[in-house]
């Protein structure tokens, strides 16, 4: 058995606790006080929103904004009007999102754009266009080919274009290019200080619980760059000066969580069943593109070759060789994970349409897996702990050294 640690953060000393506290604080600001604290104490600057997984927020920050990742209702929102808008047979994420937006909790966004992820995400920003006439609406495609002459020459001129509303939408007269190359440092730096967190959660996970790590990406979610960027350093220092236990835990890879996010409760769960989660792909969108983006030369053709060069392989972008399996088998290597854990959101076309196709390849590694749905809002775990927790125990007992 493990032990129950589920009350506070077991080891953590009171600088990490503080930190802690504070994600925790702006995980749970489904009525986004602190966009609204922010923007008061600039003048009434304006907020973009976008739905996950990706898009290129250097755009939004460089044009004067502030970039808010809107992730759904994280089992905060009562659906009252929400099923009114959809069928049944969906995911929760654009539920939940349009009854965060129907009861005023997003009025403080001045825009918002609708990554190219799947249908219902389209399907929403239509209902947005309709709903809310008055705020900046864009439905951001990202290309279905790799070629920097057909796939990268497309992205680059949606990329003109949204750029262009953006700084319409602020009324910015700043130098475009120097603005944008300024913001993408910016974000660079993020991501890099992001890569040595998530680093030192595969190397030590016992220092870094991913409940924690979690947290701390989401809250990249509603701060300024720089803030989170501060953040993330923060944490990791504190996280180095903790003393906690080593415990016999099973590494495992979660994958399948990059739109609806778990609840955190969820993340727990599979933490307290004995599993280390050394590596997953929530919050994906902070991670992406997974290599810097040049800063000299034209910014808008950097941000698209870096994501036609380094983007993560995941379902929900278009794969031009195909195959989906190799890839995880490869992270599972490099993370020295023991396991997979197959985690798709309830009706999630792209992450569930894959597993059947992870789960082959992952057999034929000899790879072991578990596969759960979940929903945002979901409240009990105890089938989910359960189940982990026979997984975790069945690799630390049957699995090859
Ligand atoms: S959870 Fe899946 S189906 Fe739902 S909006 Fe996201 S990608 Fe689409």
């Amino acid at each position: 058995m493990h032990e129950d640690s589920s009350s506070g953060s077991p080891g953590a000393t009171p600088r990490l606790s503080a930190v802690i506290a504070r994600c925790e604080a702006l995980y749970h600001d489904v009525d986004l006080r602190t966009v609204h604290d922010w923007r008061a104490a600039r003048g009434g600057r304006k907020v973009v929103g976008y739905m996950p997984i990706y898009v290129p927020r250097e755009l939004i920050d460089a044009a004067g904004m502030l970039p808010v990742g809107i992730m759904g209702g994280r089992g905060q929102v009562e659906i009252i009007r929400g099923d009114a808008w959809f069928q049944s047979y969906i995911c929760q994420i654009p539920r939940s999102t349009i009854e965060l937006a129907l009861t005023g909790r997003l009025d403080v966004l001045d825009g918002m754009l609708f990554p190219s992820i799947c249908d219902v995400i389209r399907n929403l920003s239509g209902m947005w266009k309709v709903k809310f006439p008055g705020k900046y609406v864009r439905y951001f495609d990202v290309p279905q080919n790799y070629e920097p002459e057909v796939g990268g020459r497309f992205y680059r001129e949606e990329l003109r274009h949204l750029y262009a509303d953006l700084r319409r939408l602020s009324g910015t007269t700043e130098d475009a290019d120097e603005t944008l190359r300024r913001s993408i440092a910016r974000y660079n730096e993020n991501r890099r200080v992001i890569g040595e967190l998530l680093e030192l959660r595969a190397k030590e996970p016992w220092r870094v619980p991913t409940y924690e790590s979690y947290l701390v990406l989401f809250a990249g979610n509603v701060l300024p760059v720089e803030e989170h960027t501060a953040l993330v350093r923060e944490y990791i220092a504190a996280a180095l000066e903790s003393d906690r236990p080593r415990r016999d835990n099973a590494r495992v890879v979660l994958t399948g969580a990059f739109c609806e996010q778990p609840p955190i409760e969820l993340i727990r769960t599979l933490e307290l069943a004995g599993c280390y989660v050394v590596s997953d792909d929530t919050a994906l969108g902070r991670r992406w593109p997974t290599e810097d983006v040049s800063t000299e030369g034209d910014p808008l053709l950097a941000l698209a070759t870096g994501f036609l060069r380094h983007s993560p392989p995941t379902a929900a972008r278009y794969e031009p060789h195909g195959d989906r399996g190799e890839p995880l088998v490869t992270l599972v290597k490099k993370q020295r994970a023991e396991g997979v854990v197959l985690a798709a959101p309830s009706f999630c076309d792209p992450a569930l349409l894959e597993q059947p196709i992870l789960q082959d390849t992952l057999d034929a590694a000899r790879v072991p897996w578990t596969a759960f749905k979940y929903a945002e809002n979901l409240g009990q775990f105890q089938v989910i702990r359960e189940q982990a927790g026979t997984f975790a125990d069945s690799i630390k007992l049957w699995s090859e050294p």
